[in-house]
């Protein structure tokens, strides 16, 4: 494709056109940043999230899952540091009525430092030809050394202000630097104020009365007031671990990127409770495992990559990103957390409840470490969708769309055709159908000519195509169409089922 933005524009529209994606509320223009999963995009979804699911739970003897409700006692956001600290600077342009990250907006500028200092490094790069040392002229050139420099110093003391919660420091820096609304050009900004991300809500009816919640802005706080509940009904022993799916809400100041940044979405997230000092060994092998779990789809290993942070969250003591490149580059797509013992302690003091593990080999209680993989699945199903569109140019000059998604994940897994509509093959292609979607979601389509068909498959990520014709009327044979590679192949009828069966299995992709 073209460049990475139309690529982007096409991953867009071909999920709206195929019946993946819409806008939320449509008919009023919408809403910013909420999306709907529509008939394909709910079973892609589906998929993702039973994907994951088994290989943590099913997988796992020692993981078990859970699903917490999204309301809980408001007192859980005050333990968990989000009534206090989940939150973003924003600032408004009084002109355009725009409003930004405060932080965003001085990283971008930063980056443009770094740009004219690349922008050197090509000039020279040109100049110099084959004689061109990076590292040397790097190192020496004055302005380059000049750009990078005054990047780090904008850097740090953004970090600083921040740090010291000063907001009219963060303002002052954006002044100094002579920021511009990039909409309307313009530098009169309101103060910065610190945004909080939790949406609240009421619970009861009367106003006196009603008490705030905020709808949960993670799942994993669910799994933490759990801890115990868990570990006692289930007979857990440490290490053990709770998987849960389920929606997320944060108001983010700005949301963009299609369903990489929504206000509404899912995540999917593992604790894995640990003897406090041997988190670095299951951090690592979580950060493996999860490495793993996304290669085994086969969306090729080199669109992954670790970010290890150095700055890291009050509550981790070590932390990694599984980013993924996405159609507008590499940006994070799951994160690993050595959360040690803050959520569980936090917990322990604000309800006076001991959440702690006797264990029987050490014979001593203690506040279990916590290892967390947490992915969002709407970023997930964005890898997969975007990784997956391609357009072919086949043998005969003409080109094809196919949405290679893996087999395993696909929405429809078989399409059924009758070759033509009479002499009795539609009767026995919606027999075929009828059989087969005890076990798969299966696609019955009689219209237009089977190539055409076919292609419509191809570009919805059908992995299979099934037609009968006249032939199979004499011997009960059909022609099966392999999406990826267009072969065809005359099998049985009675055959399908167990050739589907094996590029359909768990077995097949996780191993
Ligand atoms: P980011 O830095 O992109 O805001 P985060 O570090 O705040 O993400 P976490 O709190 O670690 O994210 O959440 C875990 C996962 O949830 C992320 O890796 C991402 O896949 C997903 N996620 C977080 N925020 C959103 C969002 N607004 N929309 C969609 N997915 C999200």
């Amino acid at each position: 494709m073209a460049n990475n933005e139309d690529q982007f524009k096409k991953v867009i529209s071909h999920a709206k056109e195929y019946g993946y994606i819409f806008g939320s509320s449509e008919i009023y223009d919408g809403l910013s940043a909420v999306y709907d999963y529509a008939q394909n995009g709910v079973e892609l979804k589906k998929n993702i999230r039973e994907y994951w699911w088994k290989s943590m739970v099913y997988m796992h003897q020692n993981i078990v899952g859970l699903d917490a409700a999204i309301l809980m006692h408001p007192t859980t956001w005050k333990a968990s540091g989000h009534v206090d600290a989940f939150s973003d600077p924003l600032i408004d342009n009084k002109d355009s009525k725009k409003r930004y990250r405060a932080d965003v907006l001085i990283e971008d500028h930063a980056e443009k430092l770094e740009n004219k200092a690349q922008k050197e490094i090509t000039k020279a790069k040109k100049r110099f030809a084959d004689a061109f040392n990076e590292t040397e002229f790097v190192s020496t050139n004055a302005r380059v050394i000049g750009y990078r420099e005054k990047k780090a110093q904008i850097l740090s003391s953004m970090a600083r202000l921040l740090e010291a919660e000063d907001l009219s420091g963060v303002k002052a820096l954006i002044e100094e630097l002579g920021i511009v609304c990039p909409v309307s050009g313009s530098k009169n900004w309101t103060d910065v104020k610190q945004f909080n991300l939790m949406f609240g809500t009421k619970l009861g009816a009367s106003a006196e009365t009603a008490t705030d919640l905020y709808l949960r802005p993670e799942t994993a706080q669910g799994i933490f007031v759990n801890f115990l509940n868990v570990q006692k009904t289930g007979r857990m022993r440490i290490p053990f671990g709770i998987a849960q799916t389920g929606k997320a809400f944060r108001n983010e100041i700005v949301a963009r990127q299609f369903i990489f940044r929504m206000r509404e979405f899912e995540q999917m997230e593992m604790q894995f409770f640990v003897r406090p000092g041997q988190e670095m060994k299951w951090y690592d092998y979580w950060k493996q495992t999860r490495l793993k779990w996304h290669h085994s789809l086969g969306l090729g290993p080199d669109n992954y990559r670790f970010h290890d942070h150095e700055k890291l969250a009050h509550y981790a003591n070590a932390a990694t990103d599984i980013e993924f490149k996405f159609p507008f580059g590499f940006k994070e797509l799951e994160g690993i957390h050595s959360r040690t013992d803050f959520d569980l302690k936090a917990h322990e003091t604000h309800s006076g409840k001991k959440l702690q593990f006797f264990d029987p080999e050490l014979k001593e209680s203690y506040t279990p470490y916590v290892v967390e993989t947490s992915i969002g699945l709407d970023r997930m199903f964005l890898a997969v969708f975007s990784n997956s569109l391609q357009e072919e140019t086949l043998e005969d000059g003409s080109t094809r769309t196919v949405l290679r998604l893996p087999a395993i994940l696909a929405p429809i897994k078989i399409a059924v055709f009758p070759l033509i509509k009479r002499d009795g093959l539609p009767e026995l292609a919606k027999q075929i159908t009828e059989d087969l979607q005890w076990d798969y979601n299966v696609f019955y389509d009689e219209k237009d000519a089977v190539g055409k068909r076919y292609r419509r498959q191809d570009a919805n990520g059908t992995p299979f195509c099934i037609t009968v014709d006249h032939q199979t009327l004499e011997d009960k044979t059909v022609t099966i169409r392999h999406r990826d590679t267009m072969e065809q192949q005359r099998i049985a009828i009675s055959e399908i089922s167990g050739v589907v069966a094996k590029s359909l299995s768990m077995k097949h992709w996780l191993q």
